[in-house]
């Protein structure tokens, strides 16, 4: 395998919008993952499993507790956790989401709704990966509809018993700690549970057969009578609107990571151009193809300047849901566009997997359908933009009109 390409995507000087810290976020991840993921991961993808070799690696990152200050999380900003994600999804989607759902999903959840006892035992650990969450919220039959989630949670003595099914939960068949999202039979709320490693009630199966992030290890969870103590269960949990406030930091990493796709698909076709010749020249000197190249190049300057207003918006305080939704739907649209563009470039070497555009050209599709669907999200944007719901199928012909 040859070493993975410089990068040369940023023509618009955007860099300078990070501030240091930020950018030696940046360098530290790219030089990581340059060195250590790209090397290996074409093979682990192909053979669809975890890159387990590398999690040393990300031991010493010091990436794992993201934004959360305290209990030995690193108090990254927001930009610059999420400038590890944009380098990580540079060279491999798959290991860009492992980082997601540990950290801005599993990670996020003990560190805002968890209690004083979870999160002194279980941050520390997970800052540095030497612990590692999955979160399962969604369901065979709820997707994106998932606040009508049916797993279910009754109280017992000294707890909770836990029965329900959860599909597509990246991490499941091997993490530490589970968080499980489930309704309480009394209250008929969705609360949320730490289920741990060797619970005999959780069981875990990998999903075969996925066409994109193939490194990631979903699982079919099944939760039959699983005990839960009264310890475990997340007390700033109440409500679906809970859920909610995880979903809104995850949903800026998950824009950032076409960004970072697309960089990578970028970085690989401009030296590809450059050194592949055909009929007697580079095939950079070719008109369509520096046409192609240069779109790719100009939709990454768009992609990476959306993601950066959406951060700074949420650093702000300002972010409404809609704002979030348009710009994640929107990067992960446009990702799609610029990886099948490379996928173009590099003819037959296209659809080969080591040569990394094939299968961003993948992992692309994960990133439009996953954490809200692309139409979701749009959905949610053309309410922002019209003041009209159309999420739901509107009862006896009425709409809805927010106020
Ligand atoms: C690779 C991968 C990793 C994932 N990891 C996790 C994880 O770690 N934890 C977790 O909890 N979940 C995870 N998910 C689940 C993910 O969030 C869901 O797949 C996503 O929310 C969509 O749900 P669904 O696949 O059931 O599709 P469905 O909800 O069945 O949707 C199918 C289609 O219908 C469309 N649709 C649905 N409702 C509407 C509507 N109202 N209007 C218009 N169109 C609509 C959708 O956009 C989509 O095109 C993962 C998914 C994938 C693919």
């Amino acid at each position: 395998m040859r070493a993975f390409p410089p990068a040369k995507h940023d023509a618009l000087g955007l860099e300078e919008l990070l501030t240091p810290a930020e950018r030696e976020v940046r360098d530290r991840v790219r030089r990581f993952a340059e060195s250590e993921i790209a090397p290996i991961i074409s093979d682990y993808w192909e053979r669809a499993e975890f890159p387990f070799p590398l999690v040393p690696g990300f031991q010493k990152l010091g990436i794992g507790g993201g934004h959360l200050q305290g209990y030995g999380c690193q108090g990254l900003s927001v930009m610059g956790a999420a400038m590890a994600a944009v380098e990580l999804a540079r060279v491999d989607g798959s290991c860009s989401t492992f980082f997601l759902v540990h950290s801005f999903l599993a990670t996020l959840t003990v560190g805002l709704l968890g209690s004083e006892a979870q999160k002194q035992e279980l941050l520390p650990e997970m800052a540095d990966f030497r612990r590692v969450g999955c979160w399962a919220l969604t369901e065979p039959s709820n997707g994106s509809d998932a606040s009508a989630l049916a797993t279910v949670a009754r109280r017992v003595q000294g707890g909770w018993v836990l029965n329900g099914r959860k599909r597509w939960i990246g991490n499941a068949t091997w993490a530490d700690i589970a968080v499980i999202w489930a309704r309480n039979s009394e209250t008929s709320q969705v609360n949320a549970f730490i289920v741990r490693k060797g619970n005999p009630g959780y069981s875990a199966t990998k999903m075969e057969n996925k066409i994109a992030l193939r490194c990631v290890q979903n699982g079919d969870i099944k939760l039959t009578d699983a005990f839960v103590p009264d310890a475990d269960r997340i007390p700033g949990v109440s409500s679906f609107s809970d859920t909610n406030k995880v979903l809104a930091i995850s949903r800026i990493m998950v824009a950032w990571q076409p960004v970072g796709l697309a960089l990578g698909a970028y970085d690989m076709c401009a030296r590809y151009l450059q050194q592949r010749r055909q009929f007697g020249a580079p095939l950079a000197s070719f008109q369509l193809m520096q046409e192609k190249l240069q779109r790719m190049l100009s939709t990454c300057q768009a992609m990476w300047l959306m993601a950066w207003r959406l951060t700074k918006l949420y650093e702000a305080g300002k972010l409404t849901h809609e704002q979030a939704s348009l710009v994640k739907a929107w990067t992960t649209l446009r990702g799609r566009e610029v990886v099948a563009l490379g996928r173009e470039l590099l003819g037959g070497n296209g659809i080969l997997s080591e040569f990394l555009v094939a299968k961003a050209f993948c992992d692309a599709e994960a990133y439009y359908s996953y954490e809200g669907s692309y139409e979701v999200n749009a959905l949610v944007a053309g309410r922002g933009a019209t003041g009209i719901s159309s999420i739901k199928p509107p009862r006896s012909g009425k709409v809805q009109v927010q106020a």
